[in-house]
């Protein structure tokens, strides 16, 4: 018998009536010859609710003791929900985390589900009940419960979804889909069809809060086609799969994130091992960096800029002054004033100008860009906080987000077609899940190696809107490919821009970017005529916060200083000197054997 997963989102079971609807929409699934499990949020804000009465108590409450309280939420919902089945006439049982058997690590407020021990789950669904799953909670091996994340429902929706080897996962919500942009900060977005998992994975970290990034990891490593729509009406939504709507758009959506911070370490040594230092220190303190952002500077030192949330400022700067102090850097500077605007599209990695058309747009807006970091698949920069919604607002507008993408190069977008898996794959799929410990572990694909690049970088740029856009609109008019992009913010307010761009193309950018900086009085221009990029790709980088930082180590250990790094959800990129490609990519096969799969 076909199994449908549901998920209903805090707003959609807000209140009694809305259980009630919601339970309809269960019923009317099985009803259609489906086995139904339906996971539940908290009603509402109530998850909200439970963190403010555990700060009336204590700032810092044991993290053990937080994960007991919030995991109550969505036990005050499963088990409304299955009244209400019952109430409608039909068989439904409620089931927390730990009675479906999701097993997780012991990480509390940010568990990782290990394994899913489904046969009780199984049970109840042939005995012809529906199942009604807690979500977002667990348990661990010492049988105390934790939760996944803020968000986390959405993941244990789409697990269960691949354990079960479900037919089909319907995340409900109070958005009628994902859209181009969050609707809710640019009524112009346009709701999209079909969206491919390494878009979404990337748009959910970047901000786009419609979805928990970790489901999107369950969807993409199990094939779990994802569709979102709306708990109120019956449009038909947006699915998640392999695929997005468009293969040759270059931008598909756009995200903002309002509460960022910027640090600045001014004058690190550029020597192997000082960015290790920096991010092992904030590790430990279990920050998560945002954008990180190195560049090599004209003096031998180095400045490394990154973000975190505003809240976390604090604590970051007591491990960044610790930093400063043992590796002998200048100094520090930060701001905790800066949001940041982000574009994302597959098809980027195939054209040149996309990067050109941002930064001259917001340039056009009079927006200051602060720092720049890109990936195969986004480009992201960091503005002041208060020219967050303008910026948005100027690159959704820039990329046409607010129209369809062209009728010929749509992919089909049916529902019922957008499955990957055929049939016979999903018992596969099942037995292969089965007997895996670790579902949320860190996956490997791949470590390469990319010798063919060179570097430019613009030391001195004016901290004033325009100067990227103007670099970069001249290389793309020169035909010239531009791959990484890093702009730092530097000394004095002044900030350092580095790019690559294909080695035999060097002379040309070089050229070009010399008579833009003699122009604006700025520079000096250095370059490396081979650098050598190394690529880490898989799926969980950036959610397994410590990719970075094993690369990181692997390079300090064998004596290669890094020069410029990018990270995205599905690559980490670092750039080191030329002479060290097959060095570092051999430290760095190493350094991932146990998770290359
Ligand atoms: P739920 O409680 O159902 O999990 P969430 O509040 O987590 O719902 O997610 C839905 C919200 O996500 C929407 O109300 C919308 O404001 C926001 N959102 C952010 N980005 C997007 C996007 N790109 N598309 C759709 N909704 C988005
Ligand atoms: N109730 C949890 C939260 O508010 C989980 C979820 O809604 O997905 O974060
Ligand atoms: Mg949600």
């Amino acid at each position: 018998m076909p199994l449908i997963v549901q998920k209903f989102g805090g707003s959609s079971v807000a209140d009694t009536q809305k259980i009630l609807a919601a339970a309809r929409k269960a019923i009317r699934a099985q009803q259609e010859g489906n086995q139904v499990v339906t996971v539940v949020s908290a009603m509402g804000d109530s998850t909200d609710d439970l963190i403010d009465l555990a700060k009336q108590i204590s700032d810092s409450p044991p993290a053990r003791e937080m994960d007991m309280l919030l995991s109550t939420g969505e036990q005050v919902s499963v088990s409304l929900m299955a009244m209400a089945v019952h109430a409608l006439g039909h068989r439904a049982v409620s089931m927390t985390g730990a009675q479906m058997g999701i097993e997780t690590s012991s990480v509390h407020g940010k568990a990782r589900i290990n394994k899913i021990k489904s046969d009780r789950l199984r049970k109840a669904l042939e005995a012809g009940n529906i199942v009604i799953a807690a979500g977002f909670q667990g348990i661990d091996e010492n049988f105390n419960i934790t939760t996944l994340g803020r968000g986390g429902s959405d993941t244990t929706a789409v697990a269960l979804a691949a354990v079960l080897g479900a037919d089909s996962c319907e995340i409900y919500t109070d958005v009628d889909g994902v859209y181009t942009t969050d609707p809710r900060l640019l009524p112009e977005a346009r709701r999209v069809k079909q969206i491919s998992y390494d878009e979404m994975l990337e748009l959910a970290s970047l901000g786009a809060g419609v979805m928990h990034s970790r489901s999107i990891e369950f969807g993409k490593k199990f094939d779990v086609p994802i569709h979102v729509r709306s708990s109120f009406t019956d449009i038909p939504g947006t699915m998640i799969v392999a695929q997005g709507e468009s293969d040759n758009q270059a931008v598909s959506g756009a995200t903002l994130v309002k509460n960022e911070a910027r640090i600045t370490l001014l004058g690190v040594p550029d020597v192997p091992g000082s960015s290790l230092a920096v991010f092992s220190k904030i590790a430990a303190r279990n920050i998560t960096v945002d954008m990180i952002v190195q560049n090599v500077a004209a003096d031998g030192k180095a400045d490394i800029s990154f973000t975190v949330v505003k809240e976390e400022l604090p604590t970051t700067l007591a491990a960044v002054e610790e930093a400063v102090r043992e590796l002998g850097a200048d100094g520090f500077t930060s701001d905790e004033n800066c949001a940041k605007a982000s574009v994302v599209g597959l098809g980027m990695a195939k054209q040149t100008g996309v990067a050109q058309k941002m930064f001259r747009s917001l340039a056009d807006a009079g927006v200051n860009i602060q720092m720049i970091t890109t990936s195969e698949i986004k480009i992201s920069v960091l503005v002041a906080r208060d020219q967050g919604q303008t910026a948005l607002r100027t690159v959704h507008q820039a990329f046409d987000l607010q129209l369809p993408p062209p009728a010929a190069t749509e992919a089909k977008a049916d529902a019922k077609d957008a499955k990957a898996a055929p049939a016979g794959d999903v018992a596969d799929v099942v037995a292969r899940l089965q007997g895996v410990e670790g579902m949320e572990d860190l996956t490997i694909d791949d470590v390469q190696l990319d010798d063919t690049q060179a570097r430019v970088t613009i030391n001195g740029v004016p901290d004033a809107p325009g100067v990227a856009a103007q670099v970069f609109e001249q290389i793309a008019a020169d035909g010239v490919f531009v791959d990484m992009i890093v702009q730092s913010f530097g000394r004095s307010g002044k900030a350092n821009l580095s790019l690559t761009v294909p080695r035999t193309d060097l002379a040309k950018a070089l050229k070009t970017t010399e008579a833009i900086v003699r122009k604006l009085d700025c520079g000096p221009v250095s370059s490396a005529p081979k650098v050598a990029k190394l690529s880490v790709s898989g799926i969980g980088m950036r959610s397994h916060t410590g990719v970075a930082i094993r690369m990181f180590r692997a390079l300090a250990e064998a004596g290669i200083n890094v020069e410029m790094i990018n990270t995205s959800e599905v690559r980490v990129n670092v750039v080191v000197d030329g002479g060290a490609g097959a060095k570092g990519l051999a430290a760095l096969q190493a350094a991932f054997a146990d998770t290359l799969r």
